[in-house]
């Protein structure tokens, strides 16, 4: 079911409840170090100003749990913002109350307002359904562009549509396009890229993503427990042993479908510095652990990549944090980067590593939902989601 978007409705002269997703990274004295996430803001923002609404925006910022903590206040988002808007941004102290309703007040289309950081306020994350009446109290309309935290039932995600008419934003608009075509309509071939750490944080991801696609890659620590399934020796590498019988189940229902590694760099610890080598994925020895792909597992991989129409990646291929045990993710990130279809890339580390080896700008689409693009593409109904109004099939 798709939703209305900001596009749907008019919002000249209305105020805007805008849910974004500014939790952006900080350093110590409490200064924005990356603003990606306030940039992806943008557009919605733009739009509702450039059609006459005035924008009250909140969000959270890191986790205070419920108390006030300084370091964690808006304003330097709210600077930051205004510089990336090139107008004033009005900052307030206060979520709800008599100041947080006369700074809204007092707005006039075309300005925008940010309000305190709402995790500050234990009813944020309880849903309190006061909490979320208040909140709406400020506008007319709600728009939720914060799709990376639609995972989340919480008042400002959840709660205050039910007392506002409630629309996505560009960016969840887009997110829900791109990550909903993998699902639903992906040209073909399409192909699935995962890895990371754990077969089990991905179990359901990989189950739904199974029927659906034509290849599944597999490589990194999950890949591990594949290669267990297969009856290969692992060294002392990461396996989760109590999910051999899920990797041998999928393994048995599509083993034409599935790519593992045939060889894999492994070293004698999780050091830069350590003593390394390639060797076939049967030959791991017992004091040694597999730390990335090898190149004869990126040529297998290549042949599949560069034929996809449609491809979704997550999960790095190795310990991509430590230098010499990159190059099987940097190898595949120039793979994807060279895909001529759509190009989906989504996860915390899978998009830090798509950014640190510089092929951010090189695919379709980077989801900005870590754990909200995994559970989407778990065939979720994300409620951030759900609470949004439907467009009229036609
Ligand atoms: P994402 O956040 O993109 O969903 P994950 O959190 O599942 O990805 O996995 C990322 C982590 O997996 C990285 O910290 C990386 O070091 C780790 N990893 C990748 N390959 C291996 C491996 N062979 N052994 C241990 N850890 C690995
Ligand atoms: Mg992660």
């Amino acid at each position: 079911m798709s939703k209305q978007s900001v596009r749907d409705v008019d919002v000249r002269g209305k105020r805007v409840l805008l849910r974004v997703d500014f939790n952006v990274p900080l350093d110590k004295l409490g200064n924005v170090t990356e603003d990606a996430r306030i940039r992806a803001s943008l557009p919605t923002i733009h739009h509702l100003l450039d059609h006459g609404a005035v924008v009250i925006a909140v969000s959270h910022l890191g986790r205070p749990d419920g108390k006030v903590v300084e370091r964690l206040r808006m304003a330097p988002v709210a600077q930051r913002l205004s510089m990336l808007l090139g107008q004033p941004v009005h900052a307030v102290q206060d979520i709800v109350g008599a100041p947080a309703q006369a700074a809204a007040k007092v707005l006039r289309p075309g300005e925008v307002l940010l309000l305190e950081n709402v995790r500050f306020d234990l009813r944020e994350e309880k849903n309190d359904p006061d909490f979320a009446r208040e909140l709406a109290g400020l506008a007319d309309v709600y728009v939720n562009d914060a799709f990376g935290t639609a995972h989340r039932a919480h008042a400002t995600t959840v709660g205050v549509a039910a007392y506002l008419p409630a629309y996505a934003g560009l960016l969840m608009e887009r997110e829900l396009a791109m990550l909903g075509q993998l699902l639903e309509r992906p040209e073909r071939p399409f192909v699935v890229l995962i890895g990371g750490a754990k077969v089990s944080d991905k179990l359901k991801v990989l189950e739904n993503l199974l029927d659906r696609c034509d290849r599944l890659l597999v490589g990194g620590g999950m890949a591990n427990t594949f290669l267990r399934a297969q009856g290969y020796e692992l060294g002392k590498s990461l396996v989760e042993e109590d999910r051999v019988a899920d990797a041998k189940r999928i393994l048995a229902q599509s083993s034409d479908k599935v790519l593992l590694p045939v060889d894999v760099l492994v070293a004698d610890r999780v050091d830069a510095g350590a003593a390394a080598q390639i060797v076939a994925a049967d030959a791991i020895p017992p004091d040694m652990l597999a730390v990335d792909i090898g190149p004869r597992t990126v040529e297998r991989f290549r042949t599949a990549i560069v034929r996809a129409k449609t491809l979704f990646w997550n999960g790095p291929m190795g310990i991509f944090e430590i230098a010499p045990f990159a190059s099987g993710t940097r190898a595949v990130a120039e793979l994807v980067g060279k895909v001529r279809g759509t190009t989906v890339v989504g996860g915390g580390d899978s998009v830090a590593a798509l950014e640190q080896l510089g092929y951010a700008g090189k695919v379709t689409h980077v989801s900005t939902g870590g754990g909200a693009s995994l559970e989407f593409l778990e065939g979720r109904v994300l409620p951030g989601v759900a609470t949004l109004r439907d467009r009229a099939e036609g």
